[in-house]
């Protein structure tokens, strides 16, 4: 069995396509990270396609913002107005199924969380090397998969290991050791790398490969631009940034 980690897809439904394609014969099933909707123009196409095709989804702080868990009085001016206006954009159907996501899922030997597993609630986030080890201590299995930074990140530990990787590719978990993994943005990404980022997560071979996709960012780009969302939110996903 092998999964796709998403996260992060922010109503890009050009960036959601383009990974959906490219991991269609690379995995069995496939595992949402949260925020689904925000800063992009087609939030209720993205809450669709999750839910059809994710076998897990957690919520992430967007998801707690457009379904009033969040005050919006949390989020900087420009997430405040995407989130105002993505709430107007999702039915009250695809509202109660954002608002029923549950902040932690266990899978097998992994726990998804969006934010820090430590305090899923507290909407902490994992980007410095201390960040993520400090995570490890509250985690009860060999892996952690979270996202909400944007930035892919892994952050491992073991016997006489304790190794912090800002740029992951590939990973293979020895027996013994335990690790976070931040699979990245697939609709915003804020690395540099404007290419959408997922990853894939093989248990047997206790293997985390983080991929990029191109997408077609023009397209998404014009979108929020037409919906009157923020022009910052549409030029970011040019740089990635
Ligand atoms: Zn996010």
């Amino acid at each position: 069995m092998r999964y796709a980690l998403l996260s992060d897809i922010h109503g890009n439904l050009e960036a959601l396509a383009a990974v959906l394609a490219d991991c269609r014969d690379r995995v069995d099933a496939l595992l949402c990270l949260g925020d689904v909707v925000g800063y992009g123009a087609d939030p209720a196409a993205c809450v669709q396609l999750v839910g059809e095709r994710c076998q897990a989804v957690v919520a992430g702080n967007h998801e707690a913002a457009v379904t009033g868990r969040l005050d919006l009085a949390w989020f900087n001016p420009y997430a405040r107005v995407a989130a105002e206006w993505t709430r107007r954009q999702l039915s009250a159907t695809e509202r109660a199924w954002l608002a029923a996501l549950p902040l932690v899922l266990t899978v097998g030997e992994a726990t998804l969380a969006h934010a820090s597993p430590a305090a899923p609630e507290a909407w902490d986030y994992l980007v410095g090397p201390e960040d993520g080890f400090a995570a490890l201590g509250a985690l009860s299995t060999p892996w952690g998969f979270v996202g909400h930074s944007h930035l892919p990140r892994a952050w491992l530990t073991g016997p006489g290991r304790r190794d912090w990787m800002p740029q992951p590719g590939e990973l293979v978990l020895e027996p013994g050791c335990r690790c976070i993994v931040n699979v990245g943005s697939v609709g915003q990404p804020r690395d540099g790398d404007p290419r959408a980022a997922y990853a894939i997560w093989d248990p047997e071979a206790r293997r985390i490969v983080v991929r990029r996709v191109p997408y077609d960012v023009a397209a998404a780009r014009r979108k929020i631009v037409e919906a009157g969302l923020p022009r910052f939110l549409a030029d970011r996903l040019v740089e990635g940034r």
